[in-house]
Order: C-alpha cells, then sequence, then structure tokens
C-alpha cells in the first residue's frame, strides 16, 4: 500500500503545522476541526507561514498556491472515508481521543492507518477503542512543525510492522527524521530525557543553587545546549511540563518525576510561561 491521501484532525498549533509540512510534501490533506471557524484559523496560520518562507526565499510563488490548493479545509468527519492516514492532532484528553479514534474505526476503510500526535497518553489505550490496534500508533511531530525535522513513531501493545514501515516511510517522504520507539512509554524518547532534566534545572534554581540566567548560560556554553532549560520550559509552558511531570511520577511511581514546588506555585500565580508573558522570564509580545 502507499499512503496517497492524509487526513489532519485538529487545526490548532501541531494539526496545521503538519498538515503545512504534508502539503508542502505534496500530499492531498483534508483538514479538519469542529467549527468552520477553527479550520479557518488552521487555514490563515497555514497561509502566513508559507509567507513567511516565501518572503525568505525557502519556496516559491507557485509552491506556495500549490501547497494551499492541497489542503481542504472540513468539518465533517464524514469527509475522511477514504483516506489512507488519518493524523489525530486533537486535544490532550484520553476521553477526546478514545471517542474520535472508535468513531474513525467505524468510518475508514480496512486499510487506512490511525496515528495520533499524543505527547503523553497510552498509544495501547487509545487503539483499545478501535478493532484495528495493529494499525494505530503514535506519530509525534515537535512545535514548531516546520523547522523540527524529528517525528517519534511510537509502537502500541499491538502495533504491526506494516504500519509502521508505512509511517517510517511516510515521514521520511514529507523529509522529516522518523525514529522508532519501540514499546510505548512515557514521554517517548525525546520528553523522557527532557523533562526531568528541565525539572533538575527547576529544582538547581529553587535551591538557591545560582540565578536563572546563569543556569541557562552554563547549560548553553558547558553543555552544548542551543537554549537553556528554564527558557525551553518557558517555551514549551509550564503548565505542560508540570503535566508531563505528573504523567512520569504516576506511570513510573518514582519520586525523581516529582515536580519542584516552585513549579506549581508559579502556575498558581498564572506563570505559564512565553504563552502568559511571564514564566521563569518575562515576554513583551504578549
Ligand atoms: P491546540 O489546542 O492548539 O489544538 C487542538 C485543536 O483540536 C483545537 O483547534 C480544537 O478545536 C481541536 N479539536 C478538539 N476536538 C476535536 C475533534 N473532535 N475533531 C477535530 N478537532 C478537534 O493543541 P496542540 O498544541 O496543537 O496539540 C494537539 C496535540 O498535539 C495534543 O495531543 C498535544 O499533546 C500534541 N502535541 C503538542 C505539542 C505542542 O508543543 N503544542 C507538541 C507535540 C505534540
Amino acid at each position: 500500500m502507499r499512503i496517497k491521501k492524509v487526513a489532519v484532525l485538529g487545526a490548532g498549533i501541531m494539526g496545521a503545522g503538519i498538515a503545512q509540512v504534508l502539503a508542502l510534501g505534496g500530499y492531498s490533506v483534508i483538514l479538519r476541526d469542529l467549527q468552520i471557524a477553527l479550520v479557518k484559523d488552521g487555514l490563515h496560520t497555514i497561509d502566513q507561514n508559507l509567507d513567511k518562507m516565501l518572503s525568505t526565499g525557502l519556496i516559491d510563488e507557485q509552491q506556495k498556491q500549490e501547497s494551499l490548493s492541497l489542503i481542504h479545509g472540513a468539518t465533517d468527519l464524514a469527509e475522511l472515508c477514504d483516506v489512507d492516514l488519518v493524523i489525530e492532532a486533537v486535544v490532550e484528553n484520553m476521553a477526546v481521543k478514545k471517542q474520535i479514534f472508535a468513531e474513525l474505526d467505524h468510518l475508514c476503510s480496512e486499510h487506512t492507518i490511525l496515528a495520533t500526535n499524543t505527547s503523553s497518553l497510552s498509544i495501547t489505550e487509545i487503539a483499545s477503542a478501535t478493532h484495528r490496534p495493529e494499525k494505530v500508533l503514535g506519530m509525534h511531530f515537535f512545535n514548531p512543525v516546520a523547522s523540527m525535522k524529528l517525528v517519534e513513531i511510537v509502537k502500541g501493545m499491538d502495533t504491526d510492522q506494516e504500519s509502521v514501515d508505512l509511517a517510517i516511510e511516510f515521514i521520511k517522504r514529507i523529509e522529516k527524521h522518523p525514529v522508532l520507539v519501540q514499546r510505548e512509554s512515557p514521554g517517548f524518547i525525546v520528553n523522557r530525557i527532557l523533562v526531568p532534566c528541565i525539572n533538575e534545572a527547576i529544582f538547581v534554581y529553587g535551591e538557591g543553587l545560582a540565578e536563572k540566567e546563569d543556569i541557562d548560560t552554563a547549560m548553553k556554553l558547558g553543555a552544548g545546549m542551543p537554549y537553556g532549560p528554564l527558557e525551553m520550559a518557558d517555551f514549551m509552558g509550564l503548565d505542560v511540563l508540570y503535566a508531563l511531570l505528573l504523567v512520569f511520577y504516576d506511570e513510573f511511581r518514582d519520586t525523581k518525576y516529582r515536580p519542584h514546588t516552585i513549579l506549581s506555585t508559579m502556575i498558581r500565580a498564572g506563570y505559564w510561561g512565553q504563552k502568559s508573558g511571564r514564566g521563569f522570564y518575562k515576554y513583551n509580545f504578549k
């Protein structure tokens, strides 16, 4: 089987980014959200992103127009009946994702692969809402999708090799770099390593060992990180970081994943990072 037609569910930050990358790779994409206004917002974001690529010479006007013509906005799930691959990028909520996967299982043809972009939920549990757990897998893109090369392909308990091979080939075709996570586990590879690292930096800060700027500078100049861990916490969103730590803490029952109390205090104060204008640092663009 070759993957030709793809649907992306959710036209938010990740869904719009994924649809953009797929269209630039020549794939026909249905971008579906719950309301037409949300679909239009997603299409508008893509248009703006393509304009930026145009202005920096990464694409030309013809490529922009061709890409836009390949993306078809939709609100009706029934439009997905003939796609080969669905990439789900809706809100990070197990009940919502299971409901969607059950509907997709009913609607899509037998060969359709159902992928989820979840960052922290169990692929196996999402797959349990379908009668095709062998065709369900994690396809974890990173933010911002247009510039981040990595995609983690994650096997659930019953994902079969054929689906994994097709997913890996597909990711290579859109010029991303796939890595295979052989067995699902919270945080997969990147977040499993990165999130505890950021939490440790928060402990160093919370214990008063160094100023925040010095912690970030130390990790940039001493460990070769492109961004300091506290800068990364602000970019990721302190609420998202906290939620990920709690997932690790609950699943592994290991105190090494406990969030520092300074993190919960900051969240209660509305310090969510860049998106709220205040995290470890202050931001003026909000
Ligand atoms: P977002 O809130 O920006 O977008 C989610 C979109 O899904 C919204 O537009 C919402 O209206 C839509 N939606 C909700 N229910 C829907 C349904 N039934 N059908 C279609 N659309 C529906 O969220 P996001 O940041 O794009 O995250 C989406 C997924 O990607 C989550 O699972 C998240 O964990 C994962 N993820 C996020 C990031 C990130 O940095 N934001 C990175 C990697 C993975």
